[in-house]
């Protein structure tokens, strides 16, 4: 005996606490109409945990808690505990729990909240149900057959009958177990759907940043290139500018010297011929000779003419002296000595024109010529009237010309000194010139000299500017290195040794690849880029997560399908066997019952029908063509009637219809038998004949289950161990008591 006690409290019309204690394998409830003996069959799907209000004979939770009469005030909550003994039997315990006694409890409350307890402690109703379904108890099971709902099994449809017949056979928890792998599977699709959701969403990221991180590395891997590109070129532009610069400011040195050099001497040259070209007031003193020269000899040759006048008067007047003493002689007749001394004379002075000088002397001869001849001429005119005075004159002529002579004589004088000084000023201004030109050359030599230099110096000075840029561009260029890729790539040694050797093509085309590198580098995007491989990491760690979710998520898939399939398995060949079993009990029972006949299950697949997929003409018309599908599986009953030719469950009479009901009934509890069932009333419509059979496979029930039978039968009650009266005092609470059968079967009327 499994079943120990059953407690009521506030439950429907049990108000007060009550319980009823099962000691017996079979224990009877007696009563009169109304005293809450169905109640007590309704605390037991309670206690199991049914969930249908309804199954209860309530429409609200609230009905099931006791609701008050003129002496009682409602109760707040309903209570109803089952108790069971759970001591192991043949090694096993019914409950698998590790309880010797365990009673389950279950409390409702107005506000419709519930509680479940096992032993006292507060657990889920699933908790329960699995606990109860692992002992084939169930709330809705079979094992309570409520009253009127004998024939149930009759009335409901094949496969609403498998369902029975598969709780019977204790396949619910089977059913449950698929139920729930099935709740699973559907949960782990969804969860499947979620992560790739969740991978799709994160595939087009994971795609850019993968682009980015490529990117990344590639930027990494140029600046590592020129890095050391830089290291080298930097060194290598280092030194070839250091040498450079060396050989200029060698090459410069020697030729500044000389240029200084050259300097020094032009400054002298210049000098030099600033001096000789000074002479400036020799032209001066020249002009002054020449002024002086001519005016000496414009008086000179005045006193020159002077002296021809005074020479020729002199002349003159000896002649009229002369020719006055041959007059005296020869009359006036002119001797021919006189002409010939004359012409003579004449001659003579001519003569004088060449050894002239200048023209300043010419003249003054011709002066004196002129002068001669008139004096000749006046003294062949004159002789005749001044003959007596004349010796006198001539006499102060003479003087006068010796006068004249001395002041000829001394400004012949004066007129030779100038034109020495004049000559030796003339030829120093030649000498001179001749040293001016010869400086002119030396000076022009050294700037010859110096121009050859300077444009030299202004080659190297272009040369030294321009390695000054290219020396300005290296500094930036460090700079930018440092920009680029870091201090470190600007730290390289300096190379003096001056017989190092630099391939200046490979150091252009350095050049050439550094600037291609900078450009692309650029184009690249700065930064680090930590960033984006940190989150490049974290994505591609969530999505090998998601990937791995996936995986388990489509590993439980496939083993919840192949459990799902396993217990579909499982469920089929033990409803078959199941179904094979009940069978034979079935007919058996059957034939005791109607004193022979045949009753058997037959497992079939329902037909489905439904109009055919065809166009509108054909779907209008009467003859409606139809399509037959196969549905659930399901459960009929073929019987026969021994004597009658009954064939259909329908055309059984209500007796019929119970006998056969309780004949599957009890065949059902035979095949796997419940720890108790419990009948409400499930004999009330059987004559006395059939009451009799009936006690007797209550009896054959009991070998394997304990009863619990709510009954008026009194045949039935005979067959009770234990019969528990219900009463219903005038307060409308439901009381229990024990009774005797004789008490029984007076509570009963
Ligand atoms: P019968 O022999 O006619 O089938 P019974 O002994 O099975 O009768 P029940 O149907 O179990 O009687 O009891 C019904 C009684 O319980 C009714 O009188 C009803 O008023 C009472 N009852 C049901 N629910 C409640 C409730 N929540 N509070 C108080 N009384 C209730």
């Amino acid at each position: 005996m499994y079943l120990k006690s059953l407690e009521l409290s506030g439950f429907k019309s049990f108000a007060k606490k009550a319980k009823l204690d099962f000691t017996s394998q079979v224990t009877a409830i007696v009563g009169p109409n109304g005293s809450g003996k169905s109640n007590v069959a309704e605390g037991f799907r309670f206690a199991l945990g049914e969930q249908r209000v309804s199954a209860m004979r309530g429409k609200r939770t609230e009905d099931l808690i006791w609701n008050g009469s003129h002496t009682m005030g409602r109760a707040g909550r309903a209570k109803v505990s089952l108790t069971f003994d759970n001591t192991p039997k043949k090694g096993a315990r019914l409950l698998d729990i590790d309880f010797d006694e365990v009673s389950v409890e279950r409390v409702v409350h107005r506000d419709s909240s519930t509680d479940y307890l096992i032993n006292g402690s507060a657990v889920r109703r699933k908790d329960i149900v699995e606990l109860l379904a692992g002992a084939n108890i169930g709330a809705s099971g079979h094992h309570i057959i409520s009253q009127g709902e004998t024939d149930r099994i009759l009335n409901v449809t094949p496969k609403e009958r498998k369902v029975m017949l598969e709780e019977a056979l204790g396949l619910k928890v089977f059913h449950y177990k698929k139920d729930e792998s099935l709740r699973k599977l559907e949960k782990t699709e969804v969860n499947k759907g979620e992560v790739e959701a969740m991978r799709r969403e994160l595939k087009p990221h994971l795609a850019f940043l993968k682009r980015q991180v490529e990117k990344i590395q590639k930027a990494h891997e140029m600046r590592e290139e020129l890095k050391a590109l830089y290291k080298e070129y930097l060194q290598h532009e280092d030194f070839l500018l250091a040498r450079e610069e060396k050989r200029l400011k060698e090459a410069r040195t020697p030729l500044q010297n000389e240029y200084d050099e050259l300097e020094k001497k032009h400054r002298e040259a210049t000098e030099a011929l600033r001096r000789v070209e000074g002479g400036e007031d020799k032209a001066e003193k020249i002009l002054a000779f020449e002024r002086e020269l001519a005016d000496v000899r414009g008086r000179k040759d005045e006193i020159s003419r002077e002296l021809g006048r005074i020479e020729g008067a002199i002349e003159a007047l000896k002649k009229a002296h002369e020719s006055q003493k041959k007059q005296e002689d020869v009359g006036k007749k002119v001797s021919l000595t006189k002409v010939e001394d004359f012409v003579r004379e004449l001659q003579k002075t001519f003569e004088e024109v060449h050894t002239a000088s200048d023209v300043g002397v010419v003249q003054s001869i011709i002066i004196k010529a002129k002068t001669y001849a008139q004096g000749f001429l006046d003294s062949l005119r004159g002789e005749e009237k001044e003959n007596v005075s004349e010796s006198l004159d001539i006499e102060a002529q003479q003087e006068e010309k010796r006068a004249l002579e001395k002041k000829f004589e001394d400004i012949t004088h004066e007129e030779k000194r100038i034109e020495r000084d004049y000559d030796s000023l003339r030829k120093e201004v030649e000498a001179d010139q001749h040293s001016s030109r010869e400086a002119e050359r030396a000076v022009f030599a050294i700037t010859t000299e110096q121009t050859k230099l300077r444009s030299k110096l202004e080659h190297i000075e272009n040369e030294t500017k321009i390695l000054q840029i290219r020396r300005e561009a290296f500094n930036e260029e460090k700079m930018e290195a440092e920009a680029f890729v870091g201090h470190e790539s600007i730290v390289y040694k300096q190379v003096v040794d001056s017989e190092y050797e630099v391939n200046e093509e490979e150091h252009a085309k350095q050049r050439k690849h550094i600037e291609r590198l900078k450009i692309r580098l650029e184009d690249a995007g700065g930064g680090s880029g930590d960033e984006i491989l940190k989150e490049y990491e974290d994505v591609t760690e969530r999505d090998s997560f998601l990937e791995h979710e996936l995986e388990d998520l489509e590993k439980s898939t496939a083993s919840l399908r192949d459990l799902i399939a396993e217990l579909d398995d499982e469920l089929q060949t033990t409803f078959k066997k199941g179904i094979q079993k009940i069978n034979a009990q079935f007919g058996e029972l059957f034939a005791v019952m109607f004193g022979g006949g045949t009753a058997a299950l037959k497992v079939v697949r329902e037909e489905i029908k439904k109009p055919k997929d065809t166009d509108i003409e054909a779907a209008l018309s009467d003859d409606v063509p139809e399509e037959v599908e196969e549905g659930e599986e399901g459960v009929e009953i073929t019987l026969s009637l021994p004597r009658k030719k009954i064939k259909g469950l329908q055309m059984l009479s209500g007796g019929e219809r119970a006998l056969t009901s309780i004949a599957l009934l009890f065949a059902m509890s035979q095949v796997n038998p419940p720890p108790f069932l419990v009948l409400d009333e499930t004999d009330a419509a059987l004559d006395e004949a059939n009451s009799r059979r009936y006690g007797d496979m209550i009896e054959r029930l009991a070998q394997h289950s304990q009863l619990i039978v709510i009954t008026h039968n009194r045949e039935t009650m005979s067959r009770a161990g234990v019969l528990y009266g219900v009463t219903m005092g005038s307060d409308g609470v439901s009381q229990l008591l024990s009774v005797s059968f004789d008490e029984g079967v007076q509570f009963a009327k």
